[in-house]
């Protein structure tokens, strides 16, 4: 398989999101690491960025809201390379209107391969980790090759008379 590498800055690129049931947890844990996360560029749903911005004082650029699409704006993002690292602390026990949205943004950044915390203990090992510090070459996989889609367009053509 061949990968392409993209590579992260240094100062990494933080989505953060969090359904209603843990945005209090998310919450308390930006504010334990307020430090570290001021160090990078943050983003995040809606209603979560506006949370941790009021509470804690920091820069935290807001999409939309999670079940107005905000997902989706940061998946795109994920398939653009703009995102990092993805900080979602979801619900387990909910079901939600926006729960295809929420797989498809877990499902691009798993093909993107960027780090996702679904947990606070996953969170602190990815903000501690020394790659947080420094420039990181991600590989992409060549998902494209194992899909062939160069070949479906040879074949889908308009019939000559
Ligand atoms: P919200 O969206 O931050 O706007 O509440 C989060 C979500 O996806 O539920």
């Amino acid at each position: 398989m061949t990968d392409t590498v993209a590579r992260m800055p240094d100062r990494k690129r933080i989505a953060l999101v969090a359904h209603d049931e843990r945005k209090q947890d998310l919450l308390e844990w930006c504010k334990f690491n307020r430090g570290t996360l001021s160090l990078h560029e943050l983003c995040g749903t809606g209603t979560t960025a506006t949370i941790i911005a009021n509470a804690l004082g920091l820069e935290v650029t807001p999409l939309k809201s999670g079940p107005l699409g905000g997902d989706q704006q940061l998946g795109a993002k994920i398939v653009q390379s703009e995102i990092d690292v993805l900080i979602f602390f979801w619900d387990p026990l909910g079901t939600h209107p926006h729960d295809p949205d929420v797989r498809a943004l877990l499902r691009v950044a798993t093909m993107q391969n960027i780090p996702v915390a679904p947990n606070r203990s996953t969170a602190d090992f990815i903000l501690s980790s020394p790659l947080m510090r420094e420039p990181y070459d991600r590989h992409v996989y060549d998902y494209e090759m194992r899909l062939k889609r160069e070949r479906i367009v040879e074949q889908v053509h308009l019939p000559t008379k």
